[in-house]
């Protein structure tokens, strides 16, 4: 079954028509087809929604796209409800229950009247539901909550999960959802029928519509100033659930919940949450020119959030990925109380002297179930295994004598010697490894040790590696004069994927606008971010800073570093794009020192500076003040040596070091012997 081609959210009221102009609490629809988001839509009545939606859905399917509709009110009651008033559990037999007696018109409704008829039926007059909107009293509902009882559970089972939630039974006031139950139902199950449409979460979504339940304040934040918040909250939802992953999409909509019903994306929250990134989002402050590194590391630190979706892995295929949610330990790290070593378990610390006691019958070794050890008996134990009951304290094996069915041995010994605690090392519920996090070897023990088997970790980042410039050709074809090879790309995705990220090869383009732009076209679809080589500077041939400024969302980075030229930071329809200088030994030292943890938030880990050490030099070198400054270093006898020539060309320099040197941006002498910074290749992940 294919992914969803359209999604449209929709806001509900159950308030009477609220007027032309466009306000809030009405009813408001927000369409997202295929990945473009069109202006939310206002829906004055229901009469209009219902109007609204036939012809959206009769759109969609002629033009063959498939839609997800969402609506903001539970598909279902809490437990117990659908078989009292239809005598089936079948929450769509209350639908149609709905559809046959609710009477809506743009100015008055029923509700209140039905929903003391299903009192009086059910509850004895006194629930399930409450609040009474009207001026004249109705039989059977309550006006005030101590008149009330209700014979069913408070809230769905989804809705013990959420914080603020409002229960059905409420059938008005600010923010109830039980008169948007009562008058929203029997439209859906009007669109069930005529376009044969899935409900979700009751039926397989198999079908050309699906209907799914929304809680839009799940995953949205607060409306900008100038905005209705109804309007932006479907307009978000709708966005958020355009982007997933059609797996990711499917995984969510996977729920177990046959009578009650369930909110989307319920557990999913920080996922759907993830930020958008601005196309200004590599904006430079004004009357910025020349930008210290740490600033400059700072801003993109600011302005960089997670792109990449998630998945659900095997524990044991998932070293070296990030981790998408906190890892809880699902038991104690040990289980049970176990013995350090092997010995001899019995109960309570003895004191100086010589002790005998009568051995049990039988050992207890790692893996065992325990026994049960009488009071002032012993008991034969191996490393790791579980104490018996009635053991709490172990002598060494080496300690002690036995003979025949006695343990002697000479004390002092402390209550609890050569024992582990349960739990000692970590308690069952502990947040072991926190989200963001990449994922060691040893991190794969401590989560299987503690009971986890799967685990949700990012997609890998799709890293799009592009070289531009007429002078470069392909290693294998002859060059002429003037042309030169292409040494960036190979060096660039074989650094993409040493830092853990997945590399495309984009290839390579002339310098030339047009191509260039086809090429970042073919891009998007292929990257989350896309690094770009030469063609990043000002100059007329700079045809990458060029053509992201036309673009609107470029700022040149003049960042005070050598080597290095301007960084090229800009958003090609939605993709950050870095534009590194096209030296080689510029394109590597910014590729570590600025995209390397650029790409770590974007892939949904942290940002992390390359650990650093304080070394002596074994070089002299007279430094200017103003930029910060990257040598290529080795270290050797315990002192960094730096390569002979800084010239930027040198990319033998590059071959040669194991590591960088960095300089601080004051002016300084270096003499053999001072101190300086060495970063290792190995810090950067290489
Ligand atoms: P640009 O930033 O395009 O002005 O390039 C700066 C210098 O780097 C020029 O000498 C280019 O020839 C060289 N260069 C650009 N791209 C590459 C590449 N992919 N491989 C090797 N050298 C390059
Ligand atoms: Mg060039």
């Amino acid at each position: 079954m294919r992914g969803f081609d359209t999604i449209v959210m929709v806001d509900w009221s159950s308030g009477n028509d609220t007027g032309p102009r466009p306000r809030k609490d009405a009813i408001w629809a927000a369409v997202n087809r295929n990945g473009a988001a069109e202006a939310p839509v206002y829906l004055r009545n229901r009469l209009m929604a219902e109007e609204w939606l036939t012809a959206l859905f009769d759109q969609e399917r002629a033009a063959g796209r498939r839609v997800l509709a969402g609506f903001d009110f539970p598909f279902g009651y809490p437990k117990g409800f659908a078989a009292a008033l239809t005598g089936s559990a079948d929450p769509l037999t209350v639908w149609d229950w709905f559809e046959a007696r609710v009477e809506d018109t743009p100015k008055h409704n029923n509700r209140f009247d039905l929903a003391g008829q299903v009192n009086l039926a059910l509850g004895g007059g006194k629930g399930p539901f409450w609040f009474n909107g009207l001026q004249r009293d109705i039989n059977g509902l309550a006006r005030r909550k101590d008149e009330y009882s209700n014979p069913f559970p408070d809230k769905r089972q989804s809705e013990q999960r959420t914080k603020g939630a409002f229960t059905c039974w409420q059938m008005g006031g600010a923010g109830a959802v039980g008169g948007q139950v009562f008058t929203g139902l029997p439209i859906l199950a009007r669109l069930r029928r005529k376009y044969d449409a899935a409900v979700w979460p009751f039926m397989a979504l198999d079908k050309d519509i699906a209907l799914v339940e929304i809680w839009p304040s799940l995953t949205v934040g607060p409306a900008p100033d100038d905005q209705i918040k109804d309007a932006w909250q479907v307009q978000e939802v709708a966005r958020q659930i355009a982007a997933l992953p059609e797996d990711r999409l499917a995984e969510m909509l996977t729920v177990d919940a046959p009578e009650e019903g369930w909110i989307f994306g319920l557990g999913y929250e920080a996922e759907l949450k993830a930020p958008v990134l601005q196309n200004d989002c590599f904006a430079l402050p004004p009357g910025v020119h020349w930008t210290p590194v740490d600033e400059a590391l700072a801003l993109l630190q600011g302005r960089l959030a997670p792109v990449c979706g998630v998945e659900t892995l095997p524990l044991g295929q998932a070293a070296g990925r990030l981790l998408a949610e906190d890892v809880e330990a699902q038991r104690a790290n040990p289980p049970l109380p176990n013995t350090a070593v092997d010995g001899y378990g019995f109960a309570g610390g003895r004191g100086a002297g010589a002790h005998d006691l009568p051995l049990v019958k039988g050992r207890a070794a790692a893996g065992d179930a325990p026994v049960v050890v009488p009071s002032d008996h012993a008991i034969r134990v191996l490393t790791g295994a579980a104490l018996p009951e009635g053991v709490d304290t172990v002598i060494l094996q080496e300690d002690v004598k036995v003979d025949a069915d006695r343990l002697l041995f000479t004390g002092p010994i402390k209550q609890g010697a050569n024992t582990r605690k349960a739990g000692e090392d970590v308690d069952a519920g502990e947040v072991l490894l926190h989200a963001g996090r990449r994922l060691t070897p040893a991190d794969l023990a401590l989560g299987a040790a503690t009971g986890n088997d799967h685990i949700s970790v990012r997609k890998h980042l799709r890293v799009g590696v592009l070289s531009t410039g007429d002078e470069l050709v392909d290693p294998g074809t002859p060059a002429k004069d003037g042309q030169i090879y292409d040494a960036n790309r190979p060096m660039l995705l074989s650094l993409i994927a040493q830092f853990g990220h997945a590399p495309v090869d984009l290839g390579r383009v002339q310098d030339d606008r047009s191509a260039l732009r086809d090429v970042l076209d073919q891009a998007v679809p292929q990257a989350d971010v896309i690094l770009t080589s030469g063609g990043a500077s000002a100059g007329d041939e700079d045809h990458v800073s060029a053509l992201l400024q036309e673009a609107g969302a470029m700022d040149l980075w003049r960042i005070a570093v050598k080597p290095g030229r301007p960084l090229a930071l800009g958003m090609w329809q939605g993709k950050p794009v870095f534009g590194l200088p096209g030296n080689p030994v510029a394109a590597l030292v910014c590729a570590l020192i600025f995209a390397r943890p650029a790409l770590e938030v974007l892939a949904g880990g942290h940002w992390r500076a390359p650990q650093a050490f304080n070394v002596p030099a074994a070089f002299t070198k007279s430094k200017k003040a103003g930029r910060r400054e990257y040598l290529r270093a080795r270290m050797k006898d315990g002192a960094a040596e730096v390569f002979g020539s800084e010239g930027s060309g040198r990319i033998s320099g590059l071959s040669w070091a194991e590591g960088l040197v960095e300089l601080p941006e004051p002016a300084m002498q270096v003499a053999p012997g001072d101190p300086v910074r060495f970063i290792p290749y190995a810090s950067f992940g290489l």
